[in-house]
């Protein structure tokens, strides 16, 4: 079959299940298939495709047709113009963290600290596109990213590699701040889990069916991270360190409210759809010096 038949005969399939953006997701699933851009889909339109390359190209598609989102297919996210490697184990980073990172950046910019590195704490790293893009585009820091999940660890230390910023990063396995005693940082961040539980059920297959749970679930209310993060967050701060979170839809309001004890300065970031997205606090200083 040539190729302008192989992604019509895709696009009909994803259309028939139901797939919102049938021609994107086949051009994107084809283009990953045979390594080219989208361009070459316009000027080979008529290369015969071999056997191989259609059996790869019909069972992405029929991933896809159950639900699998195209970026656990083609294994690959962008996010702050960087590329990501991404897989079942770790969320898809999403353009709304964005904004976390670029706050992030913006103290940084503001904050110079004479002479020693930025020292940062990534919480719940997952891809690590957080920790990768803050060391990136921030000259001289280090970042610190732990997850709980070992495969997520991996994952984010692949990145740290495809961007060439594996030494500015340390990667290690650990339960919020339980491997990190004794530690000192100048910014936290995280985008921790901030689903309320009984909502998950009702995301789209997508999320609920193919993205990592642990990923999602933040407990009854959907701030438990929020809460366990705040709680020890001043033991690992410098004083008017930076602590700066993602939140979910509505929940910005409540987690203001948890910073407000030990911090001060406490403000939010809208995301590009007005909705109050990050929320960030200064660090009064901690209760042991
Ligand atoms: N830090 C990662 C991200 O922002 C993972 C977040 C998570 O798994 N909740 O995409």
């Amino acid at each position: 079959m040539v190729l302008k038949d192989v992604l019509s005969k895709g696009i009909e399939i994803l259309r028939n299940a139901k797939i919102e953006t049938p021609e994107v997701d086949a051009g994107v699933i084809l283009c990953s298939v045979l390594k080219c851009d989208r361009v070459f889909l316009y000027t080979h339109s008529d290369d015969d495709l071999d056997d191989g390359v259609m059996k790869r190209f019909f069972d992405a598609i029929s991933s896809r047709s159950s639900g699998m989102p195209v970026q656990y297919i083609t294994g690959r996210q962008e996010f702050m113009s960087l590329e990501f490697n991404v897989n079942s184990h770790v969320l898809i980073p999403r353009h709304d963290t964005e904004v976390l990172v670029e706050t992030v950046m913006a103290f940084a910019e503001n904050c110079r600290p004479s002479g020693h590195a930025l020292q940062i704490l990534d919480i719940g790293t997952g891809s690590g596109c957080i920790a990768v893009s803050l060391a990136y585009y921030i000259e001289n820091c280090h970042v610190t990213a732990v997850d709980i999940s070992e495969e997520a660890i991996k994952t984010a230390y692949e990145n740290s590699e495809i961007n060439g910023v594996k030494h500015k990063i340390d990667f290690k396995r650990s339960n919020l701040f339980e491997s990190l005693k004794g530690e000192r940082f100048d910014i936290i961040v995280s985008n921790p889990p901030y689903i309320p539980a009984g909502d998950i059920g009702g995301l789209q297959k997508e999320v609920k069916d193919f993205e990592p749970l642990t990923a999602l679930d933040g407990g009854e209310d959907g701030l438990n991270f929020y809460r366990a993060i705040i709680a020890e967050a001043p033991d690992f701060l410098k004083p008017d360190g930076l602590i700066a979170f993602e939140v979910g839809y509505n929940q910005a309001g409540a987690v203001s409210e948890m910073l407000r004890d030990c911090f001060y300065g406490v403000g939010t970031v809208k995301d590009l759809g007005g909705i109050d997205r990050v929320v960030y606090g200064r660090c009064k200083g901690s209760i042991n010096g």
